[in-house]
């Protein structure tokens, strides 16, 4: 720490944002105890029967209530991108996500639209998977699909609505990136999986051969 920083920290000092304690990280000792004792990290294996469902697997640290909601809506709306530090370290440090890390490809994190991410400034996805590929044994996915059709905000529709939505809004573009290999298709915050699932079957179109799609919470 130089003291540039330093002297920031005297006219800013960082504060737990969730306990609002002075704390040198952005999330205390004590809160994330208290976040880590919420931890699931719950495998679903698709059912094989059902052929609506593109991806093989489906991973979700949380559910999306309490602390970890409070968290990801900070994360996500209110401008405090350093959060994927906190996000990038769970998910490094959970023994379950780190060998998927290990025995798969590449992590793709789902696209936003081009307007979208230059209102918000970041898409959470992205600078979540930029941390994990630097220090895990997985390639960084973040060029391999592009979002192409404006989509209406999707908590405002139901399944068959949102399902709609989505319905031919990405496009792969690198294929190298997709034929044959195991993906992780990451996402904050799974609802009704209509996206994820949009993406899986264009992936599976263009060859790849296993999908995981991890969040980090699911409503
Ligand atoms: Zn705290």
């Amino acid at each position: 720490m130089n003291f540039f920083e330093n002297a920031l920290d005297f006219l800013f000092p960082k504060i737990c944002i969730i306990c609002g304690k002075i704390d040198k990280n952005s999330i205390c000792e004590n809160c994330k105890k208290r976040i880590k004792k919420y931890e699931k990290f719950i495998l679903i294996t698709k059912d094989k029967e059902n052929s609506e469902i593109y991806y093989d697997y489906f991973l979700f640290g949380y559910s999306y209530k309490g602390l970890m909601r409070k968290i990801l809506l900070k994360y996500k709306f209110q401008g405090q991108a350093y959060i994927c530090n906190f996000f990038a370290k769970m998910l490094l440090n959970c023994k379950k996500t780190y060998d998927f890390f290990s025995f798969y490809d590449i992590m793709i994190p789902v696209p936003m639209e081009k307007q979208k991410k230059l209102a918000r400034g970041y898409n959470q996805a992205e600078l979540i998977v930029d941390i994990i590929a630097k220090n895990a044994q997985i390639s960084n996915g973040k060029n391999v699909i592009c979002k192409i059709k404006n989509t209406k905000t999707q908590s405002l529709l139901n399944y068959r609505e949102r399902q709609d939505n989505v319905k031919n809004a990405f496009f792969v573009s690198q294929i190298e990136n997709v034929k044959n290999k195991r993906i992780i298709l990451f996402d904050d915050i799974y609802t009704t999986g209509a996206t994820v699932n949009e993406i899986s079957r264009i992936l599976k179109e263009n060859g790849a051969e296993k999908i995981l799609v991890l969040v980090i919470a699911k409503d």
